[in-house]
């Protein structure tokens, strides 16, 4: 493919995605929670930190601090000590803030109000919109950079993540319907299969991956 428009190939490559992601969608216990409150908390845990490291510390979460509220009022003692394990322990001290900003109200629905809010970034805002708030929204981490780049075969390095191309392809994936399944397709299929060595064979978008060949008989 090689380009930096996929043209066509977007509607297909989002239909693809959302397909396989039917069928392989990971039943972590914060895709299927109603609170919104610990959604926004497992979007800050899921940073940099693999999914299984989070699943035991977020039960916890949901079993002792389940609003902020009850998180405010606990001792910051018990609050570092149940995130020990995920490391990265400066979130801490961010979800504390969102617990004291936040109180009682509601977490704002767009992207501007939401990245006002003490640790929620660009990714954590949108993945927060477009998982559990129904607001569409694109989402670029690394592991979709890596995807995207593999898929135009154009390369990338550690400022990708921030430039105008990337952020456009992304976008044009997206589904102006469908994007909650699709995101959650493609967070697992670059989670699962287009991952560091990447399972090609597996692959439900070989066909338009121009780094296909390269990694087949990896
Ligand atoms: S064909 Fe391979 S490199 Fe290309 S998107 Fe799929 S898994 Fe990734």
């Amino acid at each position: 493919m090689n380009q930096r428009h996929l043209g066509g190939k977007a509607s297909e490559i989002s239909h693809r995605v959302i397909g396989w992601g039917r069928n392989n969608f990971q039943r972590y216990p914060w895709r299927s929670t109603d609170n919104h409150w610990l959604a926004l908390v497992a979007e800050i845990m899921l940073q940099r930190t693999r999914a299984a490291a989070v699943i035991p510390v977020w039960n916890y979460w949901e079993q002792s601090f389940s609003t902020p509220q009850v998180l405010m009022a606990s001792p910051h003692q018990s609050i570092r000590e149940s995130f020990k394990s995920l490391g990265l322990g400066w979130r801490v001290d961010f979800l504390i803030k969102l617990a004291e900003k936040l109180g009682a109200r509601e977490i704002p629905e767009n992207k501007a109000d939401l990245m006002k809010l003490p640790g929620v970034g660009d990714y954590v805002s949108s993945a927060y919109l477009s998982l559990h708030a129904e607001v569409r929204e694109s989402i670029v981490d690394s592991n979709v950079v890596r995807w995207i780049s593999r898929l135009t075969g154009i390369k990338v390095d550690g400022e990708t993540r921030r430039s105008k191309w990337i952020r456009e392809l992304a976008d044009e994936m997206t589904p102006v319907t469908g994007y909650r399944e699709y995101n959650y397709g493609v967070l697992d299929l670059t989670m699962t299969v287009c991952k560091a060595r990447p399972l090609c064979a597996r692959c439900p978008v070989a066909e338009y991956c121009a780094s296909r060949q390269q990694f087949y008989d990896v």
